[in-house]
């Protein structure tokens, strides 16, 4: 459906949690976040239900996300549900990719169709700075187990921090002469633990153009603008809600694992969705996605969503 700017909402990133066996110092606080009781959190049937109304409203594509969605109970009963969902082109989860080893099989088999894994190093030492509770070898695992479950076109999502990884740009396009895979660069945002960070920590993802200058330009998918190295299989993303404003080509809404509708990442805006079924839980997905801000304002301010990242998973 339309929103009330004119764009086609057909996406839905659903967080199934706000766990984590990371603590990613961009991300959530070195103490993690308080579990919270289970009944606070969206029931498997719950999100099922919602989805099920989300597609009712014209969303095409849902993206598991978290936390961890991978550490959430039920996760691969989950995804079986929402691959049944008829009207429903895909399903996609974005994950720290340390529990692939295990699981990237049987969420294939739940029908998974895509899978994201950030990684922001290819530097072990630099990985157990970031994350602080983890290892670079076990996503490396990860990534090979998703391939071996017949995972293609897998992206790689890298999040440009100065300071941190900006001298590793290189190391991240070789990659893509080596293997299928899309290398994304993502903008910083200044939101949680990292709204008060210097300024040097934000990169734009220009500068990767700037320094290579054989990226050929091959399209656009989504929020991203897709190059390519001459010859290489793999391709790179730039994301860049920083210095390229993507809010006119938004398609998404997200929900919480606690149940709340947010029109956008970035808004203190929420709708909550809890205790509502049929027409009524439909409803409010319409009004929230008619009222989807416009634009957010991370030109000016911070983020003005109070949550940190691992509570609406990205
Ligand atoms: N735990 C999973 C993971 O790390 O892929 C899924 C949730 S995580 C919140 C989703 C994505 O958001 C990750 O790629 C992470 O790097 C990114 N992210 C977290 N905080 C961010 C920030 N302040 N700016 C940009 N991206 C961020
Ligand atoms: Fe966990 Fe993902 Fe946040 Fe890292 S970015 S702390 S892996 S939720």
């Amino acid at each position: 459906m339309l929103d009330g700017c004119g764009r086609t909402i057909d996406y839905l990133r659903l967080s199934v949690t706000d766990l984590c066996n990371y603590r990613c110092r961009y991300c959530m606080p070195e103490e993690g976040v308080c579990k919270r009781a289970h009944q606070d959190i969206l029931s498997v049937e719950e999100i099922e239900e919602i989805s099920r109304a989300a597609v009712a409203c014209g969303v095409k594509k849902i993206r598991l996300t978290g936390g961890e969605p991978l550490v959430r109970r039920g996760i691969l009963e989950l995804c079986r549900r929402l691959r049944a969902i008829s009207g429903l082109e895909e399903l996609c989860l974005t994950t720290n990719g340390s529990l692939l080893p295990e699981l990237a099989r049987p969420l294939r088999e739940a029908g998974v169709d895509r899978l994201n894994i950030s990684l922001d190093t290819l530097r072990p030492g630099r990985f157990a700075q970031m994350t602080r509770l983890g290892q670079l070898s076990q996503v490396w695992q990860g990534i090979q187990a998703a391939e071996n479950a017949g995972f293609q076109h897998l992206k790689l999502d890298t999040v440009l921090i100065g300071g941190f990884n900006d001298d590793e740009t290189d190391d991240f396009l070789v990659l893509t002469q080596e293997h299928p895979w899309e290398v994304r660069f993502i903008e910083l945002m200044p939101m949680g633990p990292c709204a008060s960070w210097d300024k040097s920590c934000f990169v734009s993802a220009d500068s990767i153009l700037q320094r290579n200058s054989a990226l050929q330009q091959i399209g656009s998918s989504g929020v991203a603008r897709r190059y390519r190295l001459p010859g290489a299989p793999g391709t790179v993303g730039l994301i860049s809600p920083m210095s390229h404003d993507f809010c006119g080509e938004c398609r998404r809404i997200r929900v919480t694992a606690d149940g709340k509708l947010k029109g956008c990442l970035h808004s203190r805006e929420e709708i909550d969705l809890r205790g509502l079924h049929g027409w009524r839980l439909e409803n409010a997905i319409r009004q929230g996605i008619l009222q989807k801000p416009q634009r957010h304002h991370l030109a000016e301010r911070p983020s003005d969503t109070p949550r940190n990242m691992n509570q609406i998973g990205g």
